[in-house]
């Protein structure tokens, strides 16, 4: 028992759940279990772009399905903007958050001038040119926008550029945030609020105490740490899971051949999720299934 322990599932409604976004979900959920902990749903359906409709409720029904029930009605990001807002001006007026009017071409620009072009996950490290102000010839152009990005200069504590943190399963972490990362957006020229800030904003809102989510997501982990430092928030427990690989070895995606979990069968799909997370095989019904999984956890992944 763990008083006062919230956990939370996040999908991104962009297709329904596949084998990856499962194993997510069962080990958020179990996690939360073993510790008698709450366990709430959250759909991150901020990159409307990339969202599908209708996918939300069909992950709700997966979830169902598999007996993941969350304790609370799930919350749409898309309904929460006005809380994305909120934060951004209370950076804003720390000084922490500045507009910026680059494109992709004025930041390669300002890179090659600077002598360093070293994308990070194909993602140009932004130098920080906005800092001291918008450059007059972008206002003038209007170009959309500004974005709105976080000061990571600003943000690191002492002399020491490193964030140190450390995650359940992959220990002691650390990454230099302005070196490595360089000011993120919180808010896209587009207008579409970036996964960063909400993230941080409603884990706190949910006071979530708890993180159980994929090995992709760790990178992002400093930054979310970051900004719930620059706005005040309590950082949470991180446990990053392993990942499911497609056969290309990546990891699972629908680009990579991911079926939807099949409905009928419920069990099988959880069975595989539960394999991967090194809990035992399991005969019966899912309610079984799960309990003796809860039963399994802490051995496995401990407190
Ligand atoms: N929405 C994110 C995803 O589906 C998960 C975010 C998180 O768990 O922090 O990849
Ligand atoms: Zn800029």
């Amino acid at each position: 028992m763990t008083p006062g322990y919230t956990g939370r599932f996040a999908p991104s409604p962009t297709g329904p759940l596949h084998a990856g976004s499962l194993l997510a979900a069962l080990a958020s959920w179990l996690d939360a279990r073993a510790h008698s902990g709450r366990w709430l749903v959250r759909i991150e359906d901020l990159d409307t772009p990339r969202c599908v409709s209708g996918a939300d409720a069909f992950i709700l029904q997966q979830l169902a399905a598999c007996g993941l029930q969350p304790d609370e009605p799930p919350l749409w990001q898309s309904a929460r903007s006005s809380h994305y807002q909120l934060a951004l001006t209370a950076l804003q007026v720390a000084g922490m958050a500045y507009p910026c009017t680059c494109s992709r071409k004025d930041i390669a620009q300002a890179l090659a001038a600077a002598g360093s072009s070293r994308p990070r996950h194909g993602e140009l490290i932004y130098p920080g040119t906005c800092r001291q102000g918008v450059a007059q010839e972008n206002s003038a152009a209007r170009r959309p926008g500004p974005a709105w990005r976080f000061r990571t200069d600003l943000a690191s504590r002492s002399s020491n550029p490193a964030w140190h943190w450390s995650d359940r399963r992959l220990g002691p972490q650390q990454q230099q945030l302005e070196a490595e990362v360089g000011d993120f957006v919180l808010l896209r020229a587009d207008g579409l609020w970036a996964y960063q800030l909400a993230v941080v904003v409603d884990d706190a809102a949910q006071s979530v105490t708890h993180v159980v989510r994929g090995e992709d997501l760790a990178d992002n982990t400093v930054r979310q740490i970051a900004l719930q430092a620059a706005l005040g928030m309590l950082t949470p427990i991180y446990l990053h899971t392993p990942l499911v690989r497609g056969p290309d070895g990546e990891k699972l995606s629908k680009q990579n051949g991911a079926q939807a979990l099949d409905l009928r069968d419920p069990l099988a799909a959880l069975q595989e999720a539960a394999t991967a997370l090194g809990l035992g095989e399991v005969k019966g019904n899912t309610a079984d299934a799960l309990a003796t999984w809860v039963a399994q956890w802490r051995s496995v992944w401990g407190a």
